[in-house]
């Protein structure tokens, strides 16, 4: 097990560098969690960041990761599918793999996906978020794969590799790269049946029986990431500290609310970091 962490930053754009290098710089052991793609590199054109006029999306976050990578931020890139709270520490599950940290900073972004009926319900029971933490129980059984995330060809192919029956389930027509033996299935996931466990899913109006069903989206909603974090219309409600809910967890960003922009998340990237260092600094005299 890595040591534990300062600060663990989930969420690598502009709100979670800027909380990253604020960190370091007041002296905190500190990584980024992230998946690999970030909104910011889709802008044409960005003119309201100061201090960077008519430059292009990806160029300005190739300026922040390089900032963050001369101060000696680290990164690791996954997906982080939960976060549980164990006395005053933080268990991160990253792919799979726990890390542990004093405090969290969100900077997840926005989060554009709906849940499904009853995903809230099952997930646990049947549904998962995670093929490298769950794929091994579904040997033999049967399964589904669903969603958008970017590597959800390899994930599919690397469940039928555990020896269970998949099911790719897809609106897109050419896919490329997936395994022979995996059965496609062209649609839209209506409704997920079952009550305390998964029992099917209803797709083009037809029931399918399944064992186990793995929803793969590049992003999650965030209390579903943390239970019992509080939101008020999708966003994670703070106050001005950017404190949530949960003593240790800070959110900064787009995860917040609004405006959508890139000056306002890096402005609360530092003040979650600042006073998430503060919060470790008391912890310190505590003990
Ligand atoms: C086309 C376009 C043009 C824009 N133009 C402008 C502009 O001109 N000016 C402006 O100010 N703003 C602009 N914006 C908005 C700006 O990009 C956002 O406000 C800004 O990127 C928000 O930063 P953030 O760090 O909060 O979130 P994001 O930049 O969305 O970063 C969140 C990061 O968290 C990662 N993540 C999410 N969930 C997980 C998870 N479970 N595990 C691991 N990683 C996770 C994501 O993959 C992403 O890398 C534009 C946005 C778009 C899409």
């Amino acid at each position: 097990m890595e040591d534990t962490l300062d600060i663990a930053v989930i969420g690598g754009g502009p709100a979670g560098l800027s909380a990253a290098i604020n960190a370091v710089l007041r002296n905190k052991s500190v990584k980024i969690f992230t998946n690999a793609l970030n909104y910011l590199q889709k802008a044409e054109k960005v003119d309201n960041y100061l201090g960077f006029y008519n430059i292009s999306g990806q160029e300005l976050m190739e300026k922040f990761v390089d900032h963050a990578n001369k101060l000696n931020v680290s990164f690791e890139y996954g997906k982080v599918i939960d976060i549980m709270k164990y006395n005053d520490m933080f268990m991160i599950n990253f792919n799979g793999k726990i890390i542990n940290a004093k405090a969290v900073v969100l900077a997840l972004g926005i989060t554009k996906e709906k849940m499904l009926n009853n995903e809230e319900k099952l997930l646990g029971k049947g549904i998962s978020y995670c093929a490298t933490c769950d794929g091994a129980l579904y040997k033999g059984k049967n399964i589904a794969v669903y969603g958008n995330a970017d590597d959800i060809i390899e994930e599919a192919n690397f469940l039928s590799s555990l020896g269970a029956n998949v099911n790719y389930i897809t609106v897109k027509k050419d896919i490329k790269g997936l395994n022979q033996n995996i059965n496609v299935i062209n649609g839209i996931i209506s409704d997920i049946i079952g009550d305390n466990k998964l029992e099917g899913i209803i797709i083009n109006d037809k029931y399918i029986k399944l064992d186990g069903l793995f929803l793969l989206r590049n992003s999650i909603a965030p209390n579903s990431i943390v239970k019992d974090l509080i939101l008020e219309d999708g966003y994670i409600v703070v106050n001005r500290n950017m404190e949530t809910n949960i003593k240790g967890i800070y959110a900064c960003g787009d995860c917040k609310g609004k405006p959508l922009q890139i000056s306002k998340a890096t402005g609360e990237g530092l003040v979650a970091a600042q006073n998430a260092a503060k919060y470790i600094d008391k912890l310190k005299e505590m003990i």
